[in-house]
């Protein structure tokens, strides 16, 4: 039987990864919906090459160019943010959440509450409204609603756990490169350039989470997500810098006993586990020697290189829609950076002061989780951020 499949993202890192795994087995898979921003000639030959349903851009602009593209293939071509969630409500089995940012949460709603398999890269998604994500599997878990990891070390938690009680689980431990600054000097990193922040070590992924994982906002983003998707309490979740990124994440039993996910920096790996779930097929990525690697190594975190950690650690604290507001208020700060009005180190103290500004707002902050409470919360932040960078702060 041929499987329903959407790819939210498939312009990017991750949606060209799904997109190589199902394209070396087309007849297993129907493509209904793909969807991507500015790359419209890549959205085309993607929508062309899998025989999509539709094809959906984020920007309205765009719209003219990607019909020219698909002029006479019977593929439909449409643009913004309402088109997308129509594209999300469309029937599929197995939908990939990949769209980079809270733009990521509304089709993520939207295929859940249509009753698909939601493979969730898009950890934005659980960091902003981590309830509402749940309770909606729940709500439409009749209809075959589901949610699976993605994200690696969410992805290796989870295979840890097959067959496992959470009741037996004392802690889970996530890993990190440390990204391209682990071992400058914590001075230096005021006059860290864009280039040199957009290139990881380790893994070949969107701009975004590379600049993200250099400030460690990655691994911030992923111990609320640690939290949200297993229950966990924060005092249970430890981050652990690896520079290696091949233990993705270790899980801690009541026995002493800790299970290590060990895998190649391939996202290939996470993603067709999603896919295949609850099987294990063969995927196409390297087999690791690890006599050839010979060493593993491991540190401690230092939280004064990644203030990050610390945020993260206080959101989880105040709970409610603080992780909406520190997710945009994050997003803002890197956007700055990326333009080049704030250096590196005043993302970190920037989200600090919008997340100190907001808290006192409990009307804002502790609000009922629902998107349009998310969406509130994420605009002011937004505005706030912005605000600051504007003023030159
Ligand atoms: P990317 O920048 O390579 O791709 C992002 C995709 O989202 C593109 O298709 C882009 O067109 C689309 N997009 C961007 N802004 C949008 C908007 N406002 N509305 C609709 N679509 C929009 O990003 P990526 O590296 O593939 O990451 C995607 C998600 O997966 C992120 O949430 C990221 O944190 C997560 N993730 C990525 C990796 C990785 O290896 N790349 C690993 C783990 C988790
Ligand atoms: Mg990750």
């Amino acid at each position: 039987m041929t499987r329903r499949i959407s790819i939210f993202g498939s312009t990017g890192s991750i949606g060209l990864s799904t997109i190589d795994l199902i394209a070396r087995d087309p007849e297993a898979f129907e493509v209904v919906a793909l969807t991507g921003g500015h790359n419209i000639a890549r959205l085309a030959e993607q929508a062309r090459a899998l025989k999509a349903q539709v094809a959906v851009t984020a920007h309205e602009e765009n719209l003219p160019e990607l019909r020219d593209a698909l002029a006479g293939t019977g593929i439909e071509a449409a643009a913004g943010e309402a088109a997308i969630e129509e594209a999300a409500r469309r029937p599929a089995d197995w939908v990939m959440s990949a769209i980079v940012g809270a733009a990521g949460l509304p089709p993520g709603l939207a295929a859940l509450e249509e009753g698909a398999t939601l493979a969730l890269a898009n950890k934005e998604s659980l960091v902003t409204a981590g309830p509402l994500v749940l309770a909606t599997v729940e709500a439409n878990k009749a209809k075959g609603a589901r949610l699976l990891p993605v994200d690696s070390e969410h992805s290796a938690v989870f295979q840890g756990l097959v067959g496992e009680e959470m009741d037996a689980v004392e802690r889970i431990i996530i890993t990190a490169s440390g990204g391209a600054f682990r071992d400058w000097p914590i001075e230096k990193l005021a006059d860290a350039t864009l280039e040199q922040a957009s290139s990881h070590p380790n893994w070949d992924m969107g701009q975004r989470i590379t600049i993200d994982s250099a400030s460690m906002f990655n691994k911030a983003l992923e111990l609320i997500e640690t939290k949200e998707y297993f229950g966990v309490s924060p005092d249970r979740i430890e981050v652990l810098v690896h520079p290696q990124s091949l233990v993705h994440a270790l899980v801690g039993f009541n026995d002493g006993a800790l299970m290590a996910h060990v895998g190649p920096a391939d996202m290939r790996h996470a993603i067709g586990y999603a896919l295949n779930w609850p099987d294990r097929k063969a995927l196409p990525v390297e087999r690791l020697d690890l006599a050839a690697i010979g060493q593993l190594e491991f540190r401690a975190p230092d939280e004064r290189r990644w203030p990050a950690l610390r945020l993260a650690r206080e959101v989880m604290a105040e709970g409610g829609l603080s992780g909406a507001v520190f997710n945009a208020a994050k997003e803002a700060a890197l956007d700055g950076f990326i333009a080049g009005r704030i250096n590196f180190v005043r993302m970190s103290e920037l989200v600090e002061e919008v997340l100190t500004k907001l808290s006192g707002d409990s009307s804002l902050i502790h609000a009922d989780i629902t998107l349009d409470n998310v969406r509130a919360a994420d605009q002011m932040a937004r505005k706030t951020a912005k605000d600051m960078i504007e003023a030159g702060a």
